[in-house]
């Protein structure tokens, strides 16, 4: 069986973005792929070096909800990236023959700089992407379903594993990106894309009463003071959840926008009402898994399954890279 690796950095709760952007894919693809899911915490802390004390309920919580959003645990290896020295091995040998210039070239790395108000980076946080093409890399892993911010990592990964394979002979494959219909989704401020550290993100275990607020404060069309106002559906983060959640009455909803016959109140209720359906079996799901020591003993597992997959590689680098000094010929 091919392999997917992909995951998320325990920085807090996934969101609805998560959900339509990566999770949702992973969910579908798990019968068909050996998947592994990273629990991408060194990651995490290429932006929150100083709070490692986050890391702890995060870790867990992470896995929880990719378990509640419907990954099998029994199926999927779910793990922790700290835990597997190879990840961190790879990483050492990819960065001889990655240059700065490319590094330095990466949008997304652009982007979060300048989100978390960066005026210099670390070697860390400017070299995660090379850390990243370790995690993809250690379980040799074909298939990456993730966001559009990811893009640009997964060519540098796809870079690092021709180039390695160039050097020291066929270890890894070129793994492909696996992009969602939704390969973006807008945050409640309908400025930045959803994400756990700007604070505008419906979160997958947020009850009814919170995702109530949260979407009834949601920006939509300024121009639209009154009910009967015609609407700009192309501008409203509202429109853009009934893209993601609602896509059949997607047409629907768009004309009653536009010519003003349906107002903003009566959208948002049909979407709240649309979220509780993909939201409430993943409440249930997480009851279900959310036990003492239930998450710790899958993540040792999927871990456990992880560092065998790292081991094999290894085995295989080393003998490209004619460091295996202690093997018996
Ligand atoms: P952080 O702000 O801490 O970086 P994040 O919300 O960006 O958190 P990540 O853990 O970095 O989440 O991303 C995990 C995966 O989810 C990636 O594949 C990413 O592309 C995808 N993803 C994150 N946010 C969105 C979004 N708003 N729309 C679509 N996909 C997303
Ligand atoms: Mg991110």
């Amino acid at each position: 069986m091919k392999r997917i690796l992909t995951g998320d950095r325990p920085t807090g709760p996934l969101h609805l973005g998560h959900f339509v952007g990566s999770l949702r894919n992973r969910v579908r693809l798990q019968n068909d792929f050996d998947t592994f899911i990273i629990v991408a915490d060194v990651q995490a802390l290429t932006t929150h070096w100083e709070s490692p004390e986050l890391l702890k309920t995060h870790v867990q919580e992470v896995a929880l909800d990719n378990i509640a959003a419907g990954l099998d645990p029994e199926k999927v290896s779910i793990f922790v990236q700290s835990m597997v020295p190879q990840i961190a091995e790879l990483t050492v040998f990819f960065g001889l023959y990655t240059t700065v210039s490319r590094l330095r070239h990466n949008p997304t790395i652009k982007t979060e700089a300048k989100q978390y108000g960066y005026t210099d980076m670390t070697y860390g946080f400017l070299g995660y992407p090379v850390s990243q093409a370790a995690d993809i890399l250690f379980c040799r892993a074909e298939l990456v379903p993730v966001g559009e911010d990811q893009l640009p990592h997964v060519e540098v990964t796809r870079f690092v594993a021709r180039r390695f394979n160039e050097l020291y002979g066929q270890v890894f494959p070129e793994p492909q990106a696996k992009i969602s219909d939704v390969s973006r989704l807008i945050g409640l401020d309908g400025n930045a894309k959803m994400s756990k550290s700007l604070g505008n993100a419906i979160y997958l275990k947020d009850d009814p009463s919170e995702i109530r607020k949260k979407v009834m404060s949601a920006v939509t069309d300024p121009a639209r003071i009154h009910k009967t106002d015609p609407g700009h559906p192309n501008i409203c983060t509202i429109f853009a959840y009934h893209k993601a959640f609602n896509a059949a009455e997607v047409p629907e909803i768009e004309e009653c926008c536009t010519k003003g016959t349906t107002g903003c109140v009566a959208c948002k209720k049909n979407l709240m009402a649309k979220l509780e359906e993909t939201l409430a079996p993943i409440r249930e799901r997480r009851a279900e898994f959310d036990k003492p020591g239930r998450v710790e003993e899958i993540l040792r597992a999927g871990t456990g399954r992880a560092v065998a997959a790292g081991t094999e590689t290894m085995e295989m680098v080393r003998e490209a890279m004619q460091t295996d000094y202690w093997k018996e010929r």
